[in-house]
């Protein structure tokens, strides 16, 4: 049996649970503390690897947020920079004339 993996949100405890919808049965993987959840699974053990994978899936996603986040912020602070840099140079030239 694969082992749940925390929740990769709160890093709460992860719940495997059983749903009966008519004559099937469904699995359902929930977060016991925030509520966060798989959807709906016929395969108990399809389930298990969605909730596991999608722990990956986050970090991957926090990774790229934090890449997106610090790019633009790198090329204002080169823009600034150079507005400086022109600035100074700018200045220097007046007074020379
Ligand atoms: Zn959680």
């Amino acid at each position: 049996m694969d082992a749940l993996k925390p929740c990769p949100s709160c890093r709460g405890a992860a719940e495997l649970i059983p749903f009966s919808v008519a004559c099937d049965s469904l699995w359902q993987v929930t977060c016991s503390q925030c509520g966060m959840a798989t959807e709906l699974e016929e395969e108990r053990s399809l389930c298990i690897s969605r909730w596991n994978r999608r722990d990956k899936e986050q970090r991957l996603g926090t990774a790229v947020l934090v890449l997106s986040v610090c790019l633009p912020a790198g090329l204002a602070l080169m823009f600034m920079t150079g507005v400086m840099v022109g600035g100074i140079l700018l200045d220097s030239a007046g007074a020379g004339a």
